[in-house]
C-alpha cells in the first residue's frame, strides 16, 4: 500500500486543512499517516514560551484523538533543530513506504528554508511534496495593487482584501472522510522538557483549554455576546469584549476561514466582511504577506530603515528589567507587564501601550521588547509579533509616526477609566480611584514604586532627538 504522509506543524485541526484534506482524497483508501515534529532546541532558539510549547503540545494531544477517529495515527518525532527534520521525515517516509508528503506552507523565512530543506531530501528520492495555504485564507501574491506590486500599507491591502473575500466567497474545507485503517499505533505525546527558555509562566488548562472544540466554543460564545459590541468595547482591557481567540489561531487550532465562516452563518450583522472584527483577522493575513514580500522583516531589521536610522537606541538594564517585572511606577503599563507574566497574555491595547513605553519614552530597542514577548506569550506569532513592535516602535509597514507617542495616563483614563483593569493586576491599587490609581506620583504613596521616568521630560527628549535627526 502506497500511504499518504501529512505534516502537521501549526495546523493542529482536522477542518479546513488543506493538506489533510487533499492527502485523504488522493489516497484512494490506500491509508494516511500524519507526523509531528518536536524541536525543543529550535523552539529556544526562537524564543517560543513555556506556556505557547505545553499549549501547542496539548493541543497536538487532541489532534491525536481527532486523526484517530479518522483511522490516521500519528507520529511525533523529536529532532534538536529544524537541520534535523528532513532527515528524520524522509527516514519515517522510507520506513512507511510513503507515496508523497503533504503539508501547509508557514510564512516566515526560519520555517520556509526548513521545508526547502524537507523538499530537496524528498525530491532526491523522488517522492513528492505537495504544499498548500491553510494558515491564510489568500495566498501570498494574490492580494496586490493594480500595479501588481505587494500593499505597504494596510487600508488599501484590506479593502482589496475584502473585495476578492466578496468576489471569490472562499469556504472552509470539511474534515476528511474516515481513511482505510492501518496496522501503525499512534505515538504518545510528551508533556514536559527541560525549557532552554524557561519563563516561568506555565499553561493553563483552566485559562486555555485545549482542543478545536473549545476554539468553536469562544468563537460562538463571542459571536452571539460580544460580537456587536466589539468595535465600541474592544480598547477597555477590563472588560471581556474580544474573543481570546489568539492562542488557538496561532498553533491553528481553528483556521481564519473556519472563523468566517461561523460570522457570516450565525451573526445578525449583513454587513459582517466590513466588521472590525475581521478588519482584525485581515491584520494577521497583512502581517503574513509582508514577511513574505519584505524578508527583511524576517531578519529583525525594520520595515522603514529610514526612520530607524533617525532614533538612537538606550541601552539600560535597569530601565529594561523594571519594565519586564512591571516595576515601572504607571499603573497600567505594570499591570500590563504583570498580566503578561502571570497568564502569558496581554489585551492588544496594553500591548501598544506598552510597547509604545518602552520604545518611545524608554528608548530601548524595540528587538529586546518583541523577544520577551515571544518568551511569554502563549498566542506568540513571529508575523503578528513583529508586526505590532515594529507598528509600535513606528518603524514598522503603515505604523504611526514616531511623534506619535502614547500618554499612558491618558491611555488610562480612556481605557480602563474605573481601573477595574489596574486593580485586577496590581491589587494593592484595586480599593484607590482610578485618579490615584493612574498617577504615578500620586501612586507612589500606595506602596507603589517609584515612577522610573518623568513622562513629560522623556516625551519631550524623544521628540527633540527624533527632530534634530531627521
Ligand atoms: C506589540 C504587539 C505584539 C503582538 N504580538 C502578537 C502575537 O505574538 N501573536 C498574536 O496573535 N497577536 C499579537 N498581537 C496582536 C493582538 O494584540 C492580539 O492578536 C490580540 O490581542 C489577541 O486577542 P484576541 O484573540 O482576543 O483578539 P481579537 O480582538 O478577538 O481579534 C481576533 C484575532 O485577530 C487577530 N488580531 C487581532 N489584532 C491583531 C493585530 N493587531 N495584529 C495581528 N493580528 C491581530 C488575532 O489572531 C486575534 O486572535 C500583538 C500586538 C502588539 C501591539
Amino acid at each position: 500500500m502506497k500511504k499518504r504522509l501529512v505534516w502537521f506543524r501549526n495546523d493542529l485541526r482536522t477542518g479546513d486543512h488543506h493538506a489533510l484534506y487533499h492527502a485523504c482524497k488522493d489516497s484512494a483508501g490506500e491509508g494516511v499517516l500524519a507526523v509531528a515534529v518536536i524541536t525543543p532546541k529550535q523552539w529556544a532558539l526562537q524564543d517560543e514560551a513555556k506556556s505557547k510549547i505545553q499549549f501547542w503540545l496539548a493541543n497536538l494531544e487532541k489532534l491525536r484523538d481527532d486523526l484517530s477517529a479518522l483511522n490516521i495515527p500519528l507520529i511525533v518525532l523529536r529532532v534538536p533543530t529544524n537541520r534535523e527534520v528532513p532527515a528524520a521525515l524522509f527516514d519515517l517516509a522510507s520506513k512507511f513506504s510513503i507515496e508523497s508528503l503533504y503539508f501547509n506552507r508557514e510564512y516566515p523565512e526560519y520555517e520556509q528554508r526548513r521545508d526547502a530543506l524537507v523538499i530537496n531530501r524528498f525530491s532526491q528520492a523522488s517522492i513528492p511534496c505537495l504544499t498548500f495555504d491553510s494558515d491564510i485564507v489568500f495566498p501570498v501574491g494574490n492580494i496586490l495593487t493594480k500595479q501588481g506590486l505587494p500593499f505597504k500599507v494596510f487600508t488599501p491591502f484590506c479593502r482589496a482584501w475584502k473585495a476578492q473575500f466578496s468576489e471569490s466567497l472562499p469556504q472552509s474545507l470539511p474534515v476528511p472522510q474516515q481513511q482505510a485503517s492501518l496496522n501503525i499505533s499512534a505515538s504518545t505525546i510528551p508533556k514536559e522538557f527541560i525549557y532552554a527558555v524557561d519563563t516561568g509562566v506555565q499553561w493553563s488548562e483552566t485559562l486555555w483549554p485545549a482542543g478545536t472544540e473549545e476554539a468553536y466554543r469562544r468563537l460562538y460564545r463571542f459571536i452571539h455576546s460580544n460580537f456587536n459590541k466589539y468595535p465600541t468595547q474592544r480598547d477597555f482591557p477590563a472588560l471581556p469584549a474580544t474573543s481570546s481567540l489568539s492562542p488557538y489561531l496561532s498553533c491553528g487550532v481553528i483556521s481564519v476561514q473556519q472563523c468566517l465562516d461561523a460570522i457570516q452563518t450565525y451573526s445578525d450583522d449583513p454587513e459582517w466582511l466590513q466588521h472590525q472584527w475581521v478588519t482584525e483577522l485581515v491584520w494577521r493575513e497583512f502581517y503574513r504577506h509582508l514577511l513574505v514580500h519584505f524578508p527583511q522583516m524576517n531578519r529583525w531589521q525594520p520595515f522603514k530603515g529610514e526612520v530607524e536610522a533617525r532614533l538612537s537606541w538606550e541601552t539600560d538594564e535597569s530601565l529594561f528589567d523594571a519594565w519586564c517585572q512591571g516595576e515601572t511606577g504607571f499603573a497600567i503599563v505594570d499591570a500590563g507587564m504583570k498580566q503578561l507574566k502571570e497568564t502569558g497574555w496581554m489585551h492588544n491595547r496594553v500591548r501598544m501601550i506598552t510597547a509604545s513605553f518602552l520604545t518611545k519614552l524608554l528608548r530601548q530597542d524595540w528587538r529586546r521588547g518583541a523577544r520577551y514577548f515571544m518568551q511569554h506569550l502563549i498566542d506568540g506569532d513571529f508575523a503578528s509579533n513583529m508586526g505590532g513592535w515594529q507598528w509600535s516602535a513606528s518603524v514598522g509597514a503603515d505604523a504611526a509616526p514616531y511623534f506619535r507617542i502614547f500618554n499612558p495616563m491618558r491611555q488610562a483614563e480612556r481605557f480602563d477609566p474605573e481601573g477595574e483593569y489596574v486593580g485586577e493586576w496590581i491589587p494593592s491599587l484595586g480599593n484607590y480611584n482610578s485618579l490615584q490609581q493612574h498617577d504615578p506620583l500620586l501612586s507612589t504613596s500606595l506602596n507603589r514604586p517609584r515612577p522610573i521616568i518623568d513622562y513629560a521630560l522623556e516625551r519631550k527628549y524623544s521628540l527633540d532627538a527624533y527632530k534634530a535627526n531627521s
